[in-house]
């Protein structure tokens, strides 16, 4: 029998549940879909980041993937149909686009006498499986991190390409679409596909992974994986990455698992709560009143160009810019800045982020967002403001960070980076004054969370 491989964020041949579900030596055709409805919310770098994936994807099966656009309602079981394949293997997607869409398509292949067969997901432990003990739901990072741990994830499937005979799509009679090709937005974008997925897990675990817990705090140096774009795609498994550290009882792998296990959670959470991509989590929090208008838009664009006069959360959002990604402490300095200090809706910053991120991905950054502006889960205590100026002596001490990202700021040297219109000049010409007073603010924003405080 013949079988369909349908990829979606699962773009790989290593460690491919799916494959193994099919059967080793099965006739398969592989099968990717470009659904407009996805493509709509990411800007150019995840885009152009995707076909990379896809190119490569293509060339490990040799030139053997068949791309086509369109509802994957109609398009998937067509194409079933044309190569004569009853079974579509995939692995579940638990968002809620997703999740309705695998529905539609299992409906329209039964009717034809098919099946939809989900095997894996792009997560260690998929969510719904991390349960009380009572067979409830975690709520809590903490406690959820422990069962997750107990849990445990099954070992990668040893899969390659030559696992499935692959069919030649121009054998059938579809229309296939070239990938499109695009010129990237930036430079700095990381190289797609699973062989750099691979290469990059490599090097971060040999130079970075024993220093992780430290070194992941520190925006001015390579400390993380910058492995969140290929996760993303699922270019590596993270059980792949969970196998590679099996043993490793460091500091720095503990920290590591941890960070995949917030990944789990937060798809844990948007399963539990789909309503959470949208709203906030926590509905004490719709008493809060944020600002709107004329002058929210002005320092909203602010924010977005980079331009707020605070150095770090200026070099945050220009790397964001620059690189379609930023490090993980300023994603929360820039985030806690236009809550905060700006009292836009975290939507409005997070909608920014979806469509600028290479490994934009709506659980983890919806509920960063929410994290940090107090309405989600483990919330950060909503009286804590992180002040940009200390935040950024404290995690770019040496101010590198500023001066790689802000060329108007790059011939102050140290920390006095952070503080530009404490020099006897002023800041440097072209280097906008602060857009607002923080500690003025961050008065404003307390007395604004006493509805919510009331509400609760
Ligand atoms: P590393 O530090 O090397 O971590 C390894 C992996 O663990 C990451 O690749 C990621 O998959 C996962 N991870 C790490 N931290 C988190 C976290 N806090 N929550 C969930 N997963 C995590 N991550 C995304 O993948 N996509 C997003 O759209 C996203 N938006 C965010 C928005 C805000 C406001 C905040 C505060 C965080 C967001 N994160 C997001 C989480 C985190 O910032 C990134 O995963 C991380 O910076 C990616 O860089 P890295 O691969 O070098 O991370």
């Amino acid at each position: 029998a013949t079988a369909l491989i349908w990829f979606r964020r699962d773009l790989r041949v290593a460690d491919q549940p799916t494959f193994l579900a099919a059967g080793r030596g099965a006739r398969a055709l592989a099968l990717f879909v470009l659904d407009p409805r996805l493509m709509g919310p990411a800007g150019e770098a995840r885009q152009w980041f995707l076909y990379g994936c896809l190119r490569a994807l293509d060339q490990s099966l040799n030139g053997r993937l068949l791309v086509v656009e369109g509802d994957p309602a109609q398009v998937v079981p067509r194409i079933a149909r044309e190569a004569g394949a009853r079974a579509v293997h995939v692995a579940a997607d638990f968002g809620p686009y997703g999740r309705a869409r695998d529905e539609a398509v299992e409906r329209a292949l039964n009717e034809q006498g098919g099946e939809l067969i989900r095997t894996g997901s792009p997560y260690a432990v998929a969510p719904g499986r991390v349960r009380t003990a009572d067979g409830g739901r975690y709520r809590v990072f903490t406690p959820f991190r422990r069962a997750w741990a107990d849990h445990g994830w099954r070992p990668p499937a040893a899969t390659d390409a030559g696992f499935l005979d692959w069919i030649d799509p121009a054998a059938l009679t579809v229309e296939a679409l070239p990938i499109p090709s695009r010129t990237p937005v930036t430079a700095n974008l990381p190289e797609p596909g699973e062989a750099a997925a691979r290469r990059r897990w490599e090097v971060f675990r040999r130079e970075h992974l024993e220093d992780y817990a430290d070194g992941r705090d520190r925006p001015d140096r390579p400390g993380t994986s910058r492995l969140s774009a290929y996760l993303k795609f699922g270019c590596v498994h993270p059980r792949t990455l969970l196998a590679g550290m099996a043993g490793s009882s460091g500091s720095g792998a503990h920290s590591f698992r941890g960070e995949l296990a917030w990944r789990d959670f937060y798809a844990d959470v948007l399963d539990q709560r789909p309503d959470s991509a949208h709203r906030n989590y926590d509905r004490s929090f719709d008493a809060l009143v944020t600002d709107s208008g004329p002058d929210a838009d002005r320092l909203f664009a602010a924010w977005q160009e980079g331009r707020t006069g605070f150095p770090v959360v200026d070099a945050g959002m220009r790397q964001l810019l620059a690189e379609g990604w930023m490090h993980n402490r300023v994603r929360m300095i820039t985030a806690s800045f236009l809550v905060k200090d700006l009292h836009l809706p975290w939507w409005r910053g997070a909608r920014h982020f979806m469509r600028s991120l290479v490994d934009g991905d709506l659980a983890s950054n919806q509920h960063g967002w929410q994290w940090v502006a107090g309405s989600g889960t483990d919330a950060a205590p909503y009286f804590r403001v992180f002040n940009p100026v200390l935040q950024g002596e404290r995690f770019d001490p040496d101010g590198d960070y500023v001066r790689t990202y802000v060329p108007e700021l790059a011939g102050i040297a140290g920390k006095a980076v952070h503080q530009p219109w404490k020099l006897p000049g002023g800041p440097p010409r072209g280097y906008p004054a602060p857009v607002v007073d923080h500690r003025h603010e961050r008065a404003v924003a307390l007395e604004r969370y006493e509805p919510v405080r009331a509400a609760r």
